[in-house]
């Protein structure tokens, strides 16, 4: 047996909510530190670090993003611009490599849903991943 993680715990109970505490941080409601943003992103540190560095990247109107597997063709071009923005940051802050993670659903471990990629990295990542 092995315990649960606190996150793999929260992702078996979280499900698609109206209004995420990421939707939060958006509105300013709850604080972040803020590593990038602009008119369609946001990227924070993440509150509950993995690794040196756990940068968060979320577009900053959900529309219905609450998951990687509901994105809407439509949506192409808002998913580029994550991963922009996720290499942006992950360059910048982890010169030597870094991962980029995005959970989906209960099996993916997805605790928060709205859209999100991981930028991880500051220390050698092991593989194949938990
Ligand atoms: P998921 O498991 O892929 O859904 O990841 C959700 C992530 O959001 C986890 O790594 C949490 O530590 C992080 N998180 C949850 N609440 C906050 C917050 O208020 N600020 C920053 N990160 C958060």
């Amino acid at each position: 047996f092995r315990a649960m993680s606190d996150e793999q715990a929260k992702a078996q109970t979280a499900t698609p909510e109206e209004d995420t505490i990421f939707d939060k941080i958006v509105r300013g409601d709850i604080p972040c530190k803020e590593v990038y943003s602009d008119d369609r992103v946001l990227a924070f540190h993440d509150v509950n670090p993995t690794a040196p560095v756990h940068i968060i990247v979320i577009p900053k109107n959900r529309d219905g993003l609450s998951q990687l597997s509901k994105a809407r063709e439509d949506q192409k071009d808002l998913l580029g611009h994550l991963m922009y923005v996720a290499q942006q940051v992950g360059a910048k802050e982890c010169p030597g490599g870094f991962r980029v993670v995005i959970n989906d659903g209960k099996d993916g471990a997805q605790s928060v849903y709205h859209l999100h990629l991981h930028v991880i990295g500051g220390r050698p990542m092991k593989w194949p991943p938990g």
